[in-house]
């Protein structure tokens, strides 16, 4: 028998693990999600045919799983209202809030219980995420495939040894979709500053990165050798490729990702 699920929030994050489970054939039955509003889930249980609850604690008394996906402000509340009910249980935890460790979400729930602390990203939202997990010791290999399982609904998911690992995770996933909304922002003003309309170079700049991600994703080449093949002698790509190197586009991104790692672990 499928395990029981239970969202507590059922947001964006939330709602995305959910509805990607459900598209990979997780039975719906199995699945709750919580928020104190029914107005809000009325139409989740329309879209999805979940089950829905907008008490926290009468939706985590029959569950093997509990999904922490409250936003991070509201989650010491949230796990002081839990705490008593998840004791009598000790369902697997997975969190998927930012910044919040599994040693501190395991003491708010009153201790001695698997937590899985997950660090998810936006593109989970269209089923492309990619997600860090760290299992602390009490996890055992089936709450972990169980896991893996609940993000792989939702994109890539990749464990991590050792928990002070997701603040990379963090730095190249996590925050990385920015990253490149940044470079599609650029290179759209650069295609209009060089004579095309706006949404023209919006979509070839777009369709590019993606036709780069699939093709990286599908080769056996590297990316440097990728990047080469692009590349003749004396050519166009030669000259631009020479131009991002001189300004230090490596060296940016070595910056960035240290002070955004930095930042994970001053949040933590
Ligand atoms: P969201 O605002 O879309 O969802 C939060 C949900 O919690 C809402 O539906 C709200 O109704 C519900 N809620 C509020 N108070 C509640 C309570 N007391 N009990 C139960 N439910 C309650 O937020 P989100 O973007 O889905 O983020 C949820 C978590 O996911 C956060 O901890 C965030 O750090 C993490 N996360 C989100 C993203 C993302 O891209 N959205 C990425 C990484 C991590």
């Amino acid at each position: 028998m499928a395990s029981q699920i239970t969202f507590i929030g059922a947001g964006n994050m939330a709602s995305a693990i959910f509805g990607g489970m459900i598209e990979s054939g997780y039975p719906r039955e199995a699945i709750t999600a919580t928020s104190p509003s029914d107005e809000f889930l009325a139409p989740l249980r329309s879209r999805y045919g979940i089950h829905t609850q907008t008490d926290n604690r009468t939706a985590v008394v029959n569950a093997d799983v509990v999904v922490l996906a409250v936003k991070p402000q509201i989650m010491q509340s949230v796990c002081a209202e839990l705490c008593e009910t998840i004791q009598a249980r000790k369902p697997l935890i997975v969190s998927v809030a930012a910044g919040l460790p599994a040693e501190t979400l395991e003491r708010w729930l009153g201790g001695d219980l698997a937590v899985i602390r997950c660090m998810p990203n936006t593109p989970a939202l269209v089923g492309a995420g990619a997600a860090g997990l760290f299992a602390n010791p009490r996890v055992t290999t089936d709450q972990r495939e169980l896991a893996t399982q609940l993000m792989q609904a939702v994109g890539l998911a990749e464990w991590v040894d050792d928990e002070t690992q997701l603040e990379a995770v963090t730095a190249i996933a996590g925050s990385a979709p920015a990253y490149f909304f940044l470079i599609f922002e650029a290179l759209e003003a650069a295609g209009t500053r060089l004579g095309l309309p706006a949404d023209s170079a919006r979509r070839l700049a777009l369709q590019t990165a993606y036709g780069a991600a699939c093709m990286a994703q599908h080769s056996d080449q590297s990316p440097d050798q990728l990047k080469r093949n692009v590349m003749s002698p004396g050519g166009t790509t030669e000259r631009a490729i020479q131009v991002l190197e001189d300004a230090g586009l490596r060296q940016t991104f070595l910056d960035a990702t240290d002070a955004c790692a930095k930042r994970a672990r001053e949040m933590a």
